[in-house]
């Protein structure tokens, strides 16, 4: 089958929110902890917000917009600090949408498919932070439709989010859309309930899934074109 529609999700895939992230939480250490307590609160970060996102994912959490507040609310708690906990989400905020780091090949990538493919993004992220990073960066006018699961009140992998992005894609037959993410759960599990064909962009060489695996995988951008190609 031929793909018209290919669907990406954004972060990891597109635009590496690893980069974004590390940047931002230096920034955010430097300025709301002493020096001798940023490398704790560094660490002490990531799992409070992982569970954050893993609430999202399973819907214990309704919308990402209310993840950066809780985990610097639940940060701060933790250790002595300088500043209110909104300040310094406020800040994260601000310096992470300001990065522009793309996954490697996505440069090289996207002038092959523009103008041969319906292209568009399907993220979990949060609306203002997802928009600002792609303005000005190399995705912007690249890709015709921009959801995110803030806007759309659903979040991957929950097929309705896929239904409504397919609705304002003009309701394609499934058949010629291809889901192209790095998450095995909110990207592949979540187009495959929906219906879609699916592409792991698995950049981390993880062991493919005995069960229930993806349509397709890629470990670089570099592949994705021949497989295209290989598909039609
Ligand atoms: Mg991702």
């Amino acid at each position: 089958m031929a793909y018209k529609f290919l669907i990406f999700d954004l972060d990891d895939t597109l635009m590496s929110f690893q980069k974004a992230e590390e940047v931002a939480l230096d920034k955010t250490m430097e300025v709301f902890f002493e020096e001798d307590l940023r490398s704790q609160a560094r660490k002490a970060y990531h799992p409070i917000s992982k569970s954050l996102w893993q609430a999202l994912e399973d819907g214990r959490l309704d919308s990402p917009g209310n993840i950066n507040n809780l985990r610097f609310k639940k940060l701060l708690e933790t250790m002595p600090h300088r500043g209110h906990y909104k300040d310094a989400a406020q800040f994260f905020w601000q310096v992470l949408g300001e990065q522009r780091h793309l996954m490697e090949g996505v440069e090289e990538l996207l002038p092959n498919l523009h103008g041969s493919y319906h292209l568009s993004i399907l993220t979990n992220g949060i609306k203002k932070i997802q928009h600002r990073r792609i303005e000005s960066s190399i995705l912007e006018g690249v890709f015709t439709l921009i959801n995110n699961s803030e806007t759309l009140g659903v979040s991957k992998p929950d097929p309705r989010i896929f239904s409504l992005h397919l609705e304002q894609l003009g309701n394609p037959s499934k058949e010629e859309v291809l889901m192209i993410g790095d998450s095995l759960k909110s990207d592949m599990a979540g187009a495959k309930a929906a219906g879609i064909p699916c592409c792991w962009y698995n950049w981390q060489k993880s062991p493919l899934p005995s069960q229930n695996p993806p349509d397709y995988h890629i470990h670089h951008w570099r592949e994705f074109i021949p497989l295209l190609n290989s598909s039609l």
